[in-house]
């Protein structure tokens, strides 16, 4: 990494989807781990109440004295809130249950929609030098979610392949849509990968064959299979590629973020082609 890459601002991407146990939180932490392990400075955004990021990166929860939901409400300073992880070059903003309250507490505040994003852009944000910031979102389109969509360069969607898998994915498209209506013109989708893949199963298959032919280009080349290591690997407060580096969760979690590091760089390349 070059000098000038540390200084430039981060990539920031919300991990989401409005249904819960789809693979967000597993994707937040491993994708976090493989982007580290190339070297990038990364920072988790463990933007859900029940603090699964958290609990998977080994804060307990008497570490987590400062958490998100002091960022947004209470305006502190990122140093205070972000703590390093075990595994090197990921650092964490960790969550627990006040954030749940968060949604109800900001109705009226004006700038309710862009507390995360101004918080990402406090000035010590740039002595962090990270490369990467993910947020990990919860499971429905309340206002943290938005919080998180319009601080995010770009939206990962992981999708479950899973019978109704495709289902709530119009609602979340709108939601997308909507925030780069009224807040951020700039959010791109960055892809949909599909999670929980069996390749013995039909219905996995099936899923996927749907996923491409609706949705085209943006669903992802990787995809994660279903992986007894990476259901195991949160329980020793660890991301899969630290608890079994050479399982297949591992392997294609290092797929995934190879794949969205070449789609960023054909993408610059495009644009500045015009
Ligand atoms: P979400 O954050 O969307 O609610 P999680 O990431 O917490 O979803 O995943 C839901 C459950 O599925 C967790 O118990 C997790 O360990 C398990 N899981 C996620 N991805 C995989 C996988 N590739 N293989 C096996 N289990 C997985
Ligand atoms: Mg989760």
């Amino acid at each position: 990494m070059s000098d000038l890459s540390r200084t430039a601002a981060p990539r920031i991407i919300s991990i989401a989807n409005q249904k819960g146990g789809v693979g967000k939180t597993t994707t937040a932490i491993n994708l976090a781990a493989a982007l580290a392990e190339l070297d990038l400075r990364v920072l988790l955004v463990d933007l859900d109440p029940q603090g699964n990021a958290s609990t998977g990166f080994g804060v307990e929860p008497a570490d987590r004295r400062f958490t998100t939901y002091d960022l947004l409400i209470d305006d502190a300073p990122l140093e205070k809130v972000i703590v390093a992880t075990a595994v090197p070059n990921v650092w964490l903003c960790p969550a627990n249950a006040d954030l749940s309250s968060a949604d109800m507490e900001l109705v009226a505040n004006e700038k309710r929609s862009f507390l995360l994003h101004d918080a990402l852009r406090q000035v010590a944000m740039q002595s962090f030098g990270f490369d990467y910031v993910l947020i990990d979102c919860p499971p429905s389109l309340s206002l943290l979610t938005v919080n998180a969509m319009v601080a995010s360069d770009a939206v990962l969607v992981p999708l479950q392949a899973e019978f109704f898998a495709l289902e709530g994915l119009s609602q979340l498209m709108l939601t997308i849509r909507e925030v780069r209506q009224t807040a951020n013109r700039n959010l791109r989708i960055e892809g949909v990968v599909l999670t929980m893949y069996d390749v013995r199963n039909n219905l996995s298959q099936q899923v996927e064959a749907d996923a491409r032919a609706t949705l085209g280009e943006v669903v992802c080349r990787t995809m994660i299979p279903r992986n007894v290591r990476v259901s195991e690997a949160p329980s020793y407060a660890m991301p899969v590629l630290t608890y079994d580096p050479s399982s297949k969760g591992s392997v294609a979690y290092r797929a995934l973020a190879q794949e969205l590091l070449s789609r960023y760089a054909q993408s610059n390349r495009e644009r500045i082609a015009g």
